[in-house]
């Protein structure tokens, strides 16, 4: 499985990091995680046709994980001038947690058909196991908003777990056991800045070391996280390799 970093950081402006986006190219399918502002423009940034993506899985409902979806929809029922071809020639699945279904009929209201390429489903996911052809995705619900859920995708004997926006959670714990990579959020510093429905960098080292994951990719990076050395501290605790997430990041799982 090949891993392209979109956006690492937040709904913060910044000219490190953009919103959330992850590509995940497996031999069966093209997946997305995540479609925050600026994904699409970065998966042209990548070489990844976005008429090529397959499914896109929501972690959850905030902006800064779902901006670019009316963007990205757009372009695929409008692809004329496209340098990957002018129509797009298979089925684009949408998945959400709660709330999802409700969530798009609203998209839909605003934006009429130019949000309705040919081929798309929309879905929403509950907790536990799916065969999507090619990979297995297993999900479980994690304390940010009700719509949460954190991933776990099995392909070609790879596991790549990743924790959407969380709080400490054992249900990702068992979510990223022994994964060979776990993409894991780290918002904000230790201490007063510790906000509830994200993680702190002790909170990281902690979820990695009881996870048992083989590689952590930290992600959802707020420019204090930059500030203050927060994957260096993650780095001196945790046992498995860590990665700082950046966007236009490759990795191979
Ligand atoms: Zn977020
Ligand atoms: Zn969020």
């Amino acid at each position: 499985m090949k891993l392209t970093i979109l956006g690492s950081g937040t709904c913060v402006p910044y000219t490190e990091r953009g919103s959330s986006g992850y590509a995940l190219e497996t031999p069966g399918a093209r997946v997305l995680l995540d479609c925050g502002s600026g994904t699409t423009w970065k998966l042209a940034r990548a070489g990844i046709s976005y008429l090529d993506i397959d499914h896109i899985f929501l972690s959850h409902l905030h902006p800064d994980h779902t901006g670019d979806l009316v963007p990205f929809l757009f372009a695929t029922k409008y692809a004329f001038g496209s340098p990957y071809g002018s129509k797009r020639e298979k089925p684009l699945s949408l998945w959400g947690g709660r709330g999802f279904l409700e969530f798009f009929d609203a998209l839909k209201n605003a934006y009429k058909d130019w949000t309705l390429p040919e081929g798309l489903s929309v879905g929403e996911l509950g907790e536990g196991e799916r065969d999507f052809g090619g990979f297995t995705l297993r999900a479980a619900r994690v304390p940010h908003i009700e719509s949460s859920l954190a991933y776990r995708i099995e392909a070609e004997g790879k596991t790549l777990a990743y924790s959407g926006d969380t709080d400490y959670s054992d249900a990702l714990i068992g979510l990223a056991r022994d994964a060979d990579a776990l993409i894991i959020e780290c918002a904000l510093p230790d201490g007063e800045s510790k906000r509830s429905g994200h993680l702190t960098p002790g909170e990281v080292i902690e979820i990695a070391n009881r996870s048992g994951a083989r590689r952590i990719i930290v992600t959802h990076l707020y420019p204090v996280c930059d500030e203050t050395g927060a994957i260096e501290k993650i780095r001196k605790g945790v046992r498995a390799e860590v990665t700082e997430a950046r966007d236009l990041l490759e990795i191979e799982i």
